[in-house]
């Protein structure tokens, strides 16, 4: 079934997308649209504390592995559907992606207004379209391409779902 859900990626008249824009997720988080190609990002529509649940996933579909899919198993991805898409990376994230628990869950105190971002090598195992990141993190891993091309080491610092983790217990100990 093909997803019901669109990602506006390139936004070229930011009122307009605005107007029109409906959050999937009222109350909870919102898209804050920015002119220019995938310059959006997600924020906060209200405070959560460090540990707590901000959603459920629901409404997930498979799908191939693309640029917007989530890795929930070592050979299986899924389209969330919903402004989660919108979830942009960050070597210092804000939020985990639990793809074991099928939950969004803050990973530091979060105030209205801040930006929900996660470390997509906690689900990507080998990206379908890696980046160079500018997050300007300490901890930044400079190419986002996966778990795959990260150390243990790295990894160990961030939330790592089931299947990522069975993954770097194969390739560390073949
Ligand atoms: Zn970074």
């Amino acid at each position: 079934m093909p997803s019901p859900y669109v990602k506006v990626e390139k936004v070229t008249d930011v009122a307009a997308v605005k107007n029109t824009y409906k959050p999937t997720h009222p109350g909870l988080f919102e898209v804050s649209y920015a002119e220019g190609d995938y310059n959006s990002k997600l924020v906060a529509s209200r405070p959560y504390a460090k540990g707590e649940i901000i959603c459920k996933v629901e409404g997930i579909t498979p799908g191939p592995k693309r640029y917007t899919s989530v890795q929930v198993g070592k050979n299986d991805h899924i389209e969330l559907n919903s402004d989660l898409v919108f979830m942009n990376h960050s070597c210092d994230p804000t939020v985990s992606l639990d793809t074991d628990t099928m939950t969004v869950v803050a990973v530091v105190d979060l105030k209205e207004g801040d930006n929900l971002t996660f470390f997509y090598p906690s689900s990507e195992w080998e990206m379908d379209q890696p980046f160079p990141c500018w997050c300007g993190s300490e901890k930044c891993v400079k190419n986002v391409q996966g778990a795959k091309f990260l150390s243990k080491d790295v990894m160990s610092r961030y939330f790592v779902t089931k299947h990522i983790q069975e993954l770097l217990n194969e390739r560390d100990s073949a």
